[in-house]
């Protein structure tokens, strides 16, 4: 991981410098928004199980707050770099301002391996980083939520630790907080149903019956599932999945080219979304390498996995029958492959417009907790697909009318009301 997250930073500020110059932005607002407003980077002392004291680095990257608090979770991870999470909280002001949500973008980090952790020491570290930060963060400056190997576990001990701090409660400091103690209905399914939302307005535009469509997901874990879900609500057939095997260390394809059955899948599969095979070749499923999800005869493709999936080398295998990708996942498309997306025509919804509602959800809980007032789970569901249908029309709309690709308008569309929003306060 670490050339790649050294560059990450550097990635994203090329693509901010390419829209900028799309846009014609003035020296002043591309200064302000290609490097973070406030960095902060600190250390982190523990004790440990056996009594001696580990210090951690942590850090939290605050991108830019003029439509309102940053918004972006916190990750542990043993190879964090201050270059990844600049990166990761500048994607997040993209992302809260293309669904337009009134919030800007951060996110956090800590150089740790939870697998050699104990419960314990992670509660450490998590209190840890909210007294280094408990003043530069809250519900009205930055809220921080759960990203990679972190849960509603860690983002408690956050918010008890915030709430000794500052004598009371403040259930909107923080999101994904497990339901009953803060946190939303509906934050489980919003990220794949999300998909489904931009799926199923994309599909209108391209003259395409729902009913008729079939798909192909890489990965099965939390967004593909409940994607899956919804597509087959919509009337719509899943064709193939694939799934990273633990014991194998290598990816698989699953396919029924008639469509599967997702309850009959999820019986066969174990709390990392990994498929067992030998139960599912006994279901009638036929068992492929990994890289056959992208290879299906299917009018659609959801890559929900990873980064980076779709590359120079392997999108000349995608059928013709394909009409359109929505990326469930971050950044699943390689630059070269996106290229040839482009001349081939082939229709997208790009990554922080299509996998938004998890952020959008997190936003709603947020606005439940300021209210102390919990919606139910149609609502939440309701107003998510509200939200990330009319996010979906703004940017399709400025691609058709510009006839430029769905990425550079989903681009075009967040940092032009980031711009204007700076440019109205007075900033710039
Ligand atoms: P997850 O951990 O629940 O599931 C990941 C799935 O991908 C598993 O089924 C795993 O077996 C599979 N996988 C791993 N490596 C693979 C490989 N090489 N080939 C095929 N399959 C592979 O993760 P998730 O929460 O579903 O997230 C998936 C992607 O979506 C990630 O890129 C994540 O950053 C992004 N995302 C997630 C959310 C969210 O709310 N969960 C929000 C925005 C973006």
């Amino acid at each position: 991981m670490s050339e790649k997250s050294f560059n990450a930073f550097k990635m994203a500020q090329q693509q901010f410098d390419n829209t900028a110059d799309k846009l014609g932005l003035d020296q002043a607002t591309r200064d302000l928004l290609r490097t973070p407003l406030r960095e902060y980077s600190f250390s982190i002392p523990v004790r440990m199980d056996d009594g001696s004291v580990k210090v951690f680095r942590g850090f939290r990257v605050q991108h830019n707050d003029s439509r309102g608090p940053c918004k972006g979770g916190i990750r542990f991870h043993p190879l964090e770099t201050l270059d990844t999470v600049r990166a990761l909280a500048m994607w997040m002001t993209w992302k809260c301002s293309v669904v337009d949500i009134p919030l800007g973008g951060g996110k956090g980090g800590v150089i740790c391996d939870p697998h050699h952790l104990s419960e314990r020491e992670q509660e450490g570290i998590c209190r840890g980083w909210i007294r280094q930060i408990s003043y530069n963060i809250g519900p009205f400056q930055d809220v921080p939520a759960p990203d990679v190997m972190t849960s509603g576990q860690h983002m408690l001990w956050m918010l008890d630790e915030y709430e000794k701090i500052h004598q009371g409660k403040y259930p909107g400091m923080i999101t994904g907080k497990p339901v009953g103690v803060g946190g939303s209905l509906g934050r489980t399914e919003a990220t794949g149903y999300g998909v489904i939302y931009t799926v199923r307005e994309a599909l209108k535009d391209l003259g395409l019956d729902i009913k008729k469509s079939r798909a192909s997901f890489q990965g099965f874990g939390n967004v593909s599932q409940y994607a899956i879900r919804l597509f087959v609500e919509y009337g719509g057939t899943p064709v193939c999945v694939s799934c990273w095997d633990q014991e194998d260390q290598t990816s698989y394809s699953f396919r029924k080219t008639d469509g599967f059955d997702i309850d009959e899948l999820l019986e066969i599969t174990d709390r990392f979304g990994g498929i067992n095979k030998e139960k599912a070749k006994s279901l009638g499923y036929e068992v492929l390498p990994g890289d056959a999800w992208l290879e299906q005869e299917a009018e659609i493709l959801v890559p929900a996995a990873l980064e980076n999936q779709i590359t120079g080398e392997n999108v000349s295998k995608i059928k013709p029958s394909v009409k359109l990708i929505s990326e469930g996942a971050n950044g699943p498309t390689t630059p070269e492959a996106d290229n040839y997306l482009k001349e081939k025509g082939i229709y997208i919804v790009p990554d922080f417009l299509a996998n938004a509602g998890g952020v959008t959800c997190s936003y709603f809980e947020q606005v439940q907790c300021n209210m102390n007032y919990f919606w139910t789970k149609q609502e939440v569901l309701h107003n998510l697909d509200t939200k990330m249908t009319s996010a979906y029309r703004a940017v399709a709309d400025l691609a058709k009318k510009q006839n430029i690709y769905m990425r550079d308008a989903a681009y075009m569309i967040s940092v032009q009301r980031v711009a204007e929003s700076c440019r109205i306060r007075g900033w710039v």
